[in-house]
């Protein structure tokens, strides 16, 4: 884990691109590697954004240390 380690991103919400640090980010993972997605909250507009997440996105936010969560559907 790299710490400090900042991304640059679009809000789907305000337009705005925003640079957040690493703690930020929230990875979540479904049953396959296209339900992939990460979440951060826009510091400017507060709207929480959540955006696929495709396999460099994945490998880069895994690397710096971004907290990971797999979402398994309940079954019965
Ligand atoms: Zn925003």
């Amino acid at each position: 884990m790299e710490p400090g380690t900042r991304f640059k991103v679009y809000c789907s919400q305000c337009r705005e691109k925003v640079e957040l640090p690493a703690e930020e980010f929230r990875l979540t993972f479904g049953r396959t590697p296209a339900q992939a997605h990460y979440s951060f909250g826009c510091p400017l507009c507060g709207a929480a954004v959540r955006k696929p997440a495709g396999d460099k996105i994945v490998e880069a936010l895994t690397a710096a240390g971004v907290r990971t969560m797999r979402l398994v559907p309940a079954e019965g």
